[in-house]
């Protein structure tokens, strides 16, 4: 699937829309969503066009890679997630429901969030 540049996070990452912004590094963008699933719900973004989590493991470069994941653990850290604890989650594809075709990490915290997930009933 070719990068859509019209995509929603590309077009916060460009300043053309707003975001209510939490982090920002070389390589990453953190923002709170838009529709909360949790009490803390965080995205955070790599700046590089990528469309899902499988364009990002083969295409991104290793600073990339590690700059999208230290931002991930940071931002918990600075939401105060650490303890009692977060989940993140990267949906990719169909099956997964994936909205916003720019690769995106979510943070949930701030609740119990119970085991795992729970697989919508077809
Ligand atoms: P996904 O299903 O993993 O693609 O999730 C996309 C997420 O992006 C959803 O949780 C939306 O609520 C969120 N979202 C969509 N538009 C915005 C926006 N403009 N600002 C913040 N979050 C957004």
């Amino acid at each position: 699937m070719a990068y859509d540049s019209e995509n929603i996070f590309a077009k916060i990452l460009r300043g053309e829309i707003p975001c209510d912004k939490v982090y920002e590094d070389e390589y990453a963008l953190a923002f709170r969503d838009i529709n909360p699933q949790t009490p803390t719900h965080i995205l955070v973004i790599p700046k590089g066009a990528y469309v899902s989590s499988d364009d990002f493991t083969a295409h991104a470069s290793d600073a990339e890679l590690a700059g999208l994941l230290r931002a991930v653990g940071h931002v918990a850290r600075e939401a105060d997630l650490v303890e009692p604890g977060y989940r993140i989650l990267a949906n990719h594809g169909a099956d997964a429901h994936q909205e916003v075709p720019h690769f995106h990490v979510h943070i949930f915290g701030g609740t119990d969030l119970g085991r795992m997930i729970k697989p919508a009933d077809k």
